[in-house]
């Protein structure tokens, strides 16, 4: 496949006037070919247009439609594997095996969601019928389900491109929703979101659907991304990236005149805790597991392990068996330029901070942009009173908590911001006993692991991978799972309508045979 370097319009392509720039080989800084272009504001609007077109017929759109539309994604992604496998390690660095493991996980995502959209019960059907004979007033008829907000943006993520960029998370949900999706493409893969973006374009040919389901835009500089969230047409946002990304999108959208909802993943920490039980029984195979989870994909992972609570009689295995691991690690190139500079930025000021001890750093190898793992220690008093030891540290980094009394652990895992997840290990007795610890962790994280390290996001029916903010912006969404689909719905109550106006879920007689409460 020649790559063309435009945005992809609905059916067409656009030209852009003005380069994106090109995606970057972050191991060698070289420049990729094609050279980018950014979608031109006409070309924007043609996006938009054809997306709010689009939208009168595909928010009606069959469940078994949608599946089929959705399924034909990922077999056409399929077909364009070692396509991906040639261009995205050299955009990303990530290896050939990272490409098809992640393009599993997109295909098993979007087929996820076919089988929801084609079983139909995820509308939460709800049927009140009307009692005239009621006193002292008579009840009306009323039903209730779900259906599409309208047309979603989508900011494509670097740490997962294909997973949660194109074709990823966001895009599948908002698509078996009924929304057409305005993808923003990542400015550090823009091949890869090419490769996937011809995908979803032929999808929808083959499945006859509108052809403003889906479009693709390239932008620098980001007016295209912000001129997207400011549209009119837009009705909702997903985002996966930075806090300060994050957060200007949900102040663009909130200040508009029809303000929108953003679902931003934004930064995370991930505190583990060992509690002594565990660290005594098993204390070397928990700092492997932990050593894994934190250098996994170089470490940029929302849900990477940042925070790691021992308490100090029990912190010599954890922390000298880790870092004899991290020691040993070897480093590879960061996703781009940017992250691994903000990535050595982090380092640093850990390095300079008088109240942590650097415990372990890997040795940079050979190559550009090369992130090599760290592990720090400190002690809860300096934790609680050195808010910047909070911030995320995008990268194979960690640091070590040790506390003395248990009561000063459980006050710095209530001090931290929202989080994607928590973990704890700790002996059955420990884990059972612990309540005061295991409310905290729901309190403070979207998902609570026990005995088991965060990275590695099972997508299924009860996955929450979400956190109060700034984990999200929302915390009472996920972006992956089926619950994502969620986001991008509005509840609608008909009351007294004549049967034939009712959309089929409805209906007396339930024709699609889904799950419904009726009274
Ligand atoms: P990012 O800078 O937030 O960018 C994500 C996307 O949003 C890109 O498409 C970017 O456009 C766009 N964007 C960012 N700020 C914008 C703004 N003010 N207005 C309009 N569009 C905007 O994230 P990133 O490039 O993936 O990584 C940067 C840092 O984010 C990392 O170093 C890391 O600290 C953090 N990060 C965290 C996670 C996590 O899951 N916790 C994941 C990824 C990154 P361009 O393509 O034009 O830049």
């Amino acid at each position: 496949m020649t790559l063309q370097g435009t945005s992809i319009i609905g059916s067409g392509r656009g030209q852009g006037s003005e380069s994106a720039g090109n995606s970057i080989n972050p191991a060698t800084n070289e420049a990729l070919e094609p050279t980018y272009m950014a979608a031109t504001s006409e070309e924007l609007e043609q996006a938009v247009s054809l997306a709010s077109e689009a939208f009168k017929t595909y928010r009606h759109t069959s469940g078994a439609d949608k599946a089929q539309f959705l399924r034909s994604i990922a077999e056409n992604i399929e077909a364009s594997i070692e396509e991906l496998v040639a261009r995205m390690p050299l955009e990303t660095g990530l290896p050939e095996m990272r490409v098809r493991g992640e393009a599993g996980r997109t295909c098993g995502q979007l087929r996820l969601f076919a089988g929801l959209v084609e079983e139909g019960s995820w509308v939460d059907a709800r049927i009140d019928r009307a009692q005239p004979e009621r006193q002292p007033l008579p009840k009306v008829d009323t039903r209730s389900m779900l259906r599409p907000l309208g047309p979603v943006a989508v900011f494509a993520a670097s740490n997962f491109p294909l997973a949660f960029s194109t074709a990823g998370g966001d895009t599948a949900s908002a698509l078996a929703a009924g929304c057409p999706v305005i993808v923003k493409a990542h400015s550090s893969h823009s091949g890869t979101a090419e490769i996937v973006g011809l995908a979803i374009q032929k999808a929808v040919a083959d499945c006859n659907l509108p052809d403003g389901v889906f479009s693709l835009v390239y932008g620098g500089g980001r007016t295209i991304g912000q001129a997207l969230v400011k549209h009119p047409v837009i009705k909702a946002v997903g985002f996966t990236g930075s806090y300060a990304g994050g957060r200007a999108l949900m102040d663009l959208a909130a200040a508009r005149d029809e303000p929108i909802p953003v679902y931003a993943e934004m930064s995370a920490i991930n505190p583990v805790v060992i509690l002594p039980g565990a660290a005594e029984e098993r204390g070397a195979q928990i700092a492997q597991g932990l050593h894994g989870s934190m250098t996994l994909g170089v470490g940029q992972f929302c849900t990477n392990p940042g925070l790691i609570f021992v308490h100090e009689d029990h912190a010599d295995v954890i922390a000298s068996e880790t870092a004899k691991l991290v020691e040993t690690s070897a480093s590879s190139a960061m996703l781009n330029s940017g992250i691994c500079d903000a990535y050595c930025g982090g380092l640093a000021a850990l390095e300079n901070n008088s109240g942590v001890k650097q415990l372990a750093k890997a040795t940079a190898g050979e190559g550009s942009n090369q992130a090599v793992a760290a592990l720090f220690q400190t002690d809860v008093q300096t934790f609680l009173t050195s808010e910047d030891l909070t911030h995320e540290v995008f990268g194979p980094a960690s640091i070590i908590v040790t506390y003395k009394d248990e009561a000063d652990m459980l006050k710095a895992i209530a001090s931290l911001d929202g989080q994607l997840t928590a973990s704890v290990h700790g002996t059955d007795e420990e884990l059972t006993s612990n309540k005061c610890l295991a409310a905290i962790m729901e309190d403070r994280a979207g998902r609570l692991v026990y005995n088991g390290f965060p990275t590695g996001v099972e997508v299924c029916s009860s996955m929450v991978h979400g956190g109060p903010f700034p984990a999200t912006s929302d915390g009472r969404s996920t972006s992956v799972g089926s619950m994502a689909i969620y986001r991008f719905t509005r509840a609608v109550c008909w009351q007294d309508c004549p049967e034939a106006l009712l959309p089929a879920e409805l209906q007396d007689g339930n024709p699609l045979g889904i799950q419904r409460s009726e009274v």
